[in-house]
């Protein structure tokens, strides 16, 4: 019986792709707007030179390639460079990674969660340990309001001790929101 030819997988398949919207939307969070239309171009496409994105989104080469570079700094896109023949200069051929942005969306997770549990404890550890101007100018931690010798230092009035109760358990909601739906960074 003839051996069957296995299918051959993409090496660096997602294990779990983002939609077209998710990828956009992260692009224009960490590169600019002038990303987006870059990435949706080259959506589902595979090695597409510099001068075709430029020529089709009718966007200078330079800048199209500035903004591929760095798209290609947070691993959201590859290239490989191939020496034209007629011409004889080097053009760059790109291509989206899907892998890249799931883990860019994985790190930006981490990150803002990481943020967050750092605030928690920060007030935790803090009971009653802020200092809150009336006029909610300013809100300091001790040292800082002992500095000021509690009194604002935007308007002068005097700083009143703040039940943080209420921002410990805001606190605590967002984090478990966040751990619920990873998908909304
Ligand atoms: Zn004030």
């Amino acid at each position: 019986m003839a051996a069957k030819v296995k299918k051959r997988l993409p090496k660096e398949a997602p294990k779990k792709g983002l939609s077209k919207k998710e990828m956009l939307d992260l692009a224009r969070a960490v590169v600019g707007e002038a990303s987006v239309e870059v990435v949706e171009f080259l959506y589902k496409k595979k090695d597409i030179s510099e001068f075709e994105i430029s020529k089709k989104l009718k966007i200078e080469v330079n800048y199209a390639r500035s903004t591929l570079y760095k798209l290609f700094n947070f691993n959201l896109v590859s290239y490989i460079r191939r020496k034209d023949k007629v011409k004889g200069w080097y053009i760059s051929y790109w291509t989206l990674n899907p892998k890249g942005f799931v883990e860019l969306k994985a790190k930006l997770f981490t990150d803002k969660l990481g943020q967050l549990k750092e605030r928690l404890s920060k007030e935790e550890t803090n009971p009653n340990g802020f200092f809150m101007c009336q006029a909610a100018c300013v809100r300091l931690d001790f040292d800082q309001a002992t500095d000021n010798g509690f009194r604002c230092p935007e308007c002068g009035g005097l700083l009143q001790p703040q039940d943080n109760s209420k921002t410990i358990a805001n606190l605590r909601v967002r984090i478990k929101e966040l751990e619920a739906s990873p998908g909304k960074v």
